[in-house]
């Protein structure tokens, strides 16, 4: 398998370099070649398969090159060790809840199998290697989750001044270690701006190998395909069912399309956005333009310029006639979902997040067009972590999961700075860690 940049003019390369490298030079997206197709022997034998070796089957073609079969197997266990049940909310409505993972958001996946692959790759390195992030909330405490205490690597992640919420700042700040957490005094966009302009320091590139572990990186983007299967493993129906996807940076749904583009049976994907609604409004007109990022109460998917539509052209060969037979994309409003959020606990005793609920909204819209076509949602966030939007919408307490009991009660460390880039390069130049207790 060979990965190529969708921009064309950077050198095509292994695995191993894409997720090193992360982007290719040209700014482009790495995307792989030959795109894997799946038998109907294989999607028959599917069912009887555990999630292990059908992630392996899934994932080797794209990884066999570089990892040998017994260390991916070894790197799938780790990133896969937790449940991904998929859960009837209504009569033909499915929750595919992948928040079961050690920070409850989905991208615990995407973060560990990254990390489990880096860490083979770095095992024999001379120096240490800095994964430099930038977070709005929960890719931050997955990333730290899946590499503390992980040898020649040191994390670190900048995050707004209050604009995360309690429990995801505790999953920020808490590892120590090999993790540090920086409290910017600003908004997201200033930390994601700081942090690509350390990957252009000169001097801090001379000085510390950087890598990004965002949701553009072929490890956490391919893993992500698993999902899809893992639902179609438990679906109960003949009929394929339609997915429905809460949509940030697109990473998440561009790999169910990868999955189907090889063969897995699914008859429709929605793209579930909130009012950053750049991609809805693409489907509605065909023209993309990307926007300024608006703040909404489903934050992981507060994304105007989504990075990931560069791989949906590439899929569908930048055809839009041919985007929009396979994906619809709706724009939900805050009331809406907040509506939906009370509605569903009420009428199901289920209790939604905000980005499940998104999801879900889009649903139930493209079914009442469809004639109630079956369908799923992925339940990306366990409600917890949104306790101030959940909980005054539902009159009961939010059960609380045991992986982060205990977690209020530990002390944080980060260190806060300015939203001046000179902050951050004087810091990273000098390489210390903060230090806890
Ligand atoms: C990151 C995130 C999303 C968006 O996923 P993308 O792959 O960026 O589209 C949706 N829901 C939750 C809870 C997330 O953390």
């Amino acid at each position: 398998m060979r990965y190529f940049s969708t921009n064309r003019f950077s050198a095509d390369v292994t695995f191993r370099e894409a997720v090193i490298n992360g982007q290719p030079p040209d700014k482009g997206l790495y995307f792989p070649n030959p795109l894997p197709r799946y038998d109907e022997a294989f999607l028959k034998r599917m069912k009887e398969m555990s999630k292990e070796e059908l992630a392996l089957y899934i994932l080797k073609p794209f990884t066999e090159d570089d990892i040998p079969e017994k260390e991916m197997k070894t790197i799938i266990e780790a990133a896969i060790n937790f449940e991904f049940p998929l859960v009837e909310v209504e009569k033909s409505v499915y929750a595919l809840e992948l928040f079961h993972g050690p920070t409850l958001a989905f991208k615990d996946v995407g973060a560990r199998f990254m990390s489990g692959c880096l860490k083979y790759f770095l095992r024999e390195a001379a120096s240490n290697t800095t994964i430099l992030v930038a977070t709005s909330g929960d890719t931050g405490g997955a990333v730290a989750d899946a590499f503390a205490g992980v040898e020649h690597i040191d994390v670190v992640i900048l995050y707004p001044a209050g604009k995360v919420s309690g429990i995801q700042e505790k999953q920020l700040t808490t590892y120590g270690g090999n993790v540090q957490a920086l409290q910017v005094a600003g908004n997201f966009d200033d930390c994601q701006r700081m942090v690509k302009q350390a990957f252009t320091d000169d001097a801090i590139t001379r000085k510390r190998t950087l890598t990004s572990a965002n949701s553009i990186n072929v490890a956490r983007w391919l893993s992500q395909q698993l999902y899809y299967f893992f639902a179609l493993q438990q679906w109960p129906y003949e009929e394929p069912p339609v997915i429905s996807v809460p949509s940030g940076n697109f990473g998440n749904i561009c790999a169910g399309l990868l999955a189907r583009f090889g063969g897995l049976p699914v008859q429709h994907f929605n793209a579930a956005c909130n009012a950053n609604d750049a991609v809805p409004q693409y489907i509605e007109s065909g023209a993309y333009e990307p926007k300024e990022t608006i703040a909404t109460i489903s934050n992981a998917m507060d994304v105007g310029a989504p990075s990931n539509f560069v791989r949906i052209l590439e899929i569908f060969e930048k055809n839009y006639a041919l985007v929009k037979s396979n994906m619809s994309a709706f724009s939900i409003d805050d009331d809406t979902t907040r509506e939906t959020i009370r509605r569903v606990y009420e009428e199901n005793k289920y209790i939604l997040d905000p980005h499940g609920a998104v999801a879900y909204t889009a649903l139930q819209k493209y079914r009442e067009q469809h004639g109630d076509a079956k369908g799923i949602f992925l339940h990306t966030a366990h409600p917890i972590k949104f306790p101030d939007v959940v909980s005054p919408l539902i009159d009961d307490k939010i059960p609380v999961p045991h992986s982060i009991r205990g977690l209020e009660k530990k002390k944080g460390h980060s260190l806060k700075i300015s939203a001046d880039f000179e902050e951050l390069k004087q810091w990273l130049m000098r390489g210390n860690r903060i230090t806890t207790n």
